[in-house]
């Protein structure tokens, strides 16, 4: 790439972040300053060009990084026009693919019957002679020992599921860059700034009635597939690279290809597991493994069924063209759209009456809402997909770690993202 426009990007770049670092610490911007900035990076992306099918690295670079700018300007516009954030804009600001959104209300209506009958199944397969409580966290005594077995149990997982991975993708070997650690906080997380990797104790816990805390595996191992082996290592993996300085930021325009990636080793995290009774043993799961693979195979459909109805649930009640949001018979029209596909026969008006406030003077449904759209891009099921058509599945190590290193080196637009699958599989461009 051009060597003069990648330094003028590098000084806007950092103009942006300091930007950013002084708005978290007084609350306001230079809007000025930003006004600026906004500028000059729109002279930039105007310099660039953005080629639909690049054939090489420079050209895939170019694209991307013009694809990166225009969201960044986008999204700068937006909030110094102190214009309505629309859902398009959202849309736009996360690179989601039209196809990914047009694709959920089919998949639902293909899937709701299926849904319903794992619901039935796990019911009369699983026996439910317990109440799985949450952690009395408010009694130190308790919490003090939950933290001791979290801990324990963490720390166990993260090596011997580390040894596994080594043995199975070059990727694996990153994971001992990383510690994770149990945390108080509701939710785990993997921060970016601090590189830190927070398990979160009682999403992992439980008790029982007798009060002896358990462990939640299948939910364990779920954690570790999601802020691991996606957040993490992606993280980790990408500082190691010599990619160009922008593909090695996160910003709102990678998200969407980040979380579709965390979805990904989710699911990988327990297809290597059923294939090693080893670490089945190690992990103290051997014999209830399968039990614990079937439940993760019907949970896995119920959650993805209950996440598209989500979605589409955002995007019918974010959609204008239906009419004033607050209008009683405008709602009773959601209602029944989403009722269609609903599983829990309260939800449709559940969606609709929490969120008759969320709406801005021009109708359009609040960006913390329509942001949820994020985790709805399918661009790895795609880059699978190109993969596979080039004969390369996670068959053997050597496929398997040049899938790994492709996803996880780098934070691309959910096109970008797609286009570096296509050049790699093609062995037209070599990863940094
Ligand atoms: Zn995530």
């Amino acid at each position: 790439m051009n060597p003069e426009l990648l330094e003028e990007a590098r000084r806007l770049w950092s103009i942006d972040k300091k930007i950013d670092r002084f708005n978290s610490r007084y609350n306001t911007i230079p809007f000025r300053e930003a006004a600026n900035l906004l500028n000059s990076m729109q002279i930039l992306e105007n310099k660039l060009s953005e080629t639909p099918n690049p054939q090489n690295g420079e050209e895939f670079y170019e694209s991307e990084f013009k694809r990166r700018l225009s969201g960044k300007t986008y999204s700068m516009e937006t909030y110094l026009s102190g214009n309505p954030f629309t859902l398009n804009d959202m849309v736009k600001l996360y690179g989601l693919d039209d196809r990914d959104l047009k694709g959920i209300e089919p998949w639902l209506a293909a899937n709701k019957e299926k849904t319903l009958d794992a619901i039935e199944r796990m019911f009369s397969t699983t026996d439910v002679v317990n109440y799985e409580l949450g952690l009395s966290l408010d009694i130190p005594r308790i919490r003090q020992q939950a933290e001791g077995f979290a801990a324990t149990q963490i720390a166990n997982y993260h090596q011997k599921l580390g040894g596994l991975i080594e043995g199975l993708t070059d990727a694996g070997i990153y994971l001992y860059k990383i510690s994770p650690e149990a945390s108080a906080v509701d939710r785990s997380y993997f921060n970016h700034l601090t590189r830190r990797l927070g398990i979160s104790i009682g999403s992992i816990c439980f008790e029982l009635e007798d009060g002896t805390i358990q462990l939640r595996e299948r939910e364990l191992l779920t954690l570790i597939g999601h802020e691991g082996m996606g957040h993490a290592l992606q993280r980790t993996i990408t500082d190691d690279s010599e990619l160009p300085f922008f593909a090695k930021e996160q910003d709102p325009t990678t998200i969407a290809s980040e979380e579709a990636i965390t979805q990904h080793y989710e699911k990988v995290v327990f297809d290597s597991v059923k294939d090693s009774k080893k670490v089945q043993k190690d992990l103290h799961i051997a014999d209830t493994f399968d039990l614990i693979y079937q439940e993760e195979m019907d949970i896995r459909l119920l959650r993805e069924y209950n996440l598209s109805l989500f979605y589409y649930s955002i995007l019918v009640l974010a959609d204008k063209s239906l009419g004033e949001p607050r209008d009683p018979s405008v709602m009773k029209m959601k209602r029944e759209l989403i009722s269609q596909y609903s599983l829990d026969p309260r939800y449709a008006m559940s969606m609709i009456e929490n969120n008759k406030h969320n709406y801005d003077m021009e109708g359009n449904f609040y960006p913390a809402q329509t942001s949820e759209l994020r985790y709805a891009s399918k661009a790895v099921n795609r880059a699978l997909e190109i993969f596979a058509n080039h004969g390369i599945n996670y068959d053997t190590k050597n496929h398997r770690s040049h899938i790994d290193m492709t996803f996880l080196t780098g934070y691309f637009t959910p096109t970008g993202f797609e286009q570096k699958a296509q050049l790699v599989s093609e062995d037209r461009y070599e990863l940094p």
